[in-house]
């Protein structure tokens, strides 16, 4: 079943390889799919891929990649355990910010990555995965370490709005509040993967045992 997940998911990487769906075909070097386990109960979700992203095929590479690298170190997990993506599948060029038009045409691959992959949590990293996944106008600093339940591609995920790597970088304060946010996200997963819990509910001892003349 894993082998099934996994082709469907690398057939439709290899779809998206010759997308022309939106003019930023013409000025990419190729697309940068995602990158990851492909039954990844946890996803992370980015903006765009950048200069060394569109040169190497691969989401999250450079500086901002490696201290995304770092957190997920620090919670005691590996790239290769998650999956990671961007809202746009191709570089913007000068790493200008997503146009409207863009993510309009770009959204149905990142649907359908999150439709074969079956995250239980998704972490939106900065404003555009946020406000696409959530489908809200907030921003990232009023909604960030808040996780909402909903219903994506049919099926239940929590999201998990988080400050942009790129954005800490050169801002000690956001890096603490992000390192801060990673920490909930073992927590977050637990409470997201784990099996209903069946709570045994003790039957209330009388107030008064006395007044039932038992002792
Ligand atoms: N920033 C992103 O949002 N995505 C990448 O892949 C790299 C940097």
């Amino acid at each position: 079943m894993e082998a099934a997940v996994d082709l469907s998911l690398i057939a439709y990487g290899d779809v998206v390889a010759g997308c022309t769906r939106c003019a930023l075909a013409q000025s990419r070097t190729q697309v940068v799919f995602g990158s990851g386990s492909p039954t990844a109960d946890l996803m992370f979700v980015g903006e765009a891929p950048g200069f060394h992203e569109d040169k190497q095929g691969v989401p999250f590479v450079g500086a901002a990649g490696k201290l995304l690298s770092k957190l997920l170190e620090g919670i005691g997990l590996s790239r290769d355990e998650v999956y990671i993506a961007n809202v746009l599948k191709c570089r913007p060029p000068g790493n200008r910010d997503p146009q409207p038009e863009e993510i309009e045409s770009c959204e149905p691959h990142l649907w359908r990555q999150i439709e074969l992959i079956q995250p239980k949590l998704i972490a939106t990293l900065g404003n555009f995965a946020t406000k696409l996944l959530s489908g809200r106008p907030n921003g990232i600093t009023q909604v960030h370490g808040r996780p909402q339940d909903v219903t994506l591609g049919g099926n239940a995920v929590t999201l998990y709005p988080i400050f942009h790597p790129a954005a800490a970088l050169y801002t000690p304060r956001m890096l603490q509040v992000l390192e801060e946010d990673f920490a909930r996200i073992p927590e977050l997963l637990g409470r997201a993967t784990a099996p209903p819990v069946l709570t045994v509910v003790e039957p209330e001892p009388p107030e008064h045992p006395e007044q039932l003349g038992l002792f």
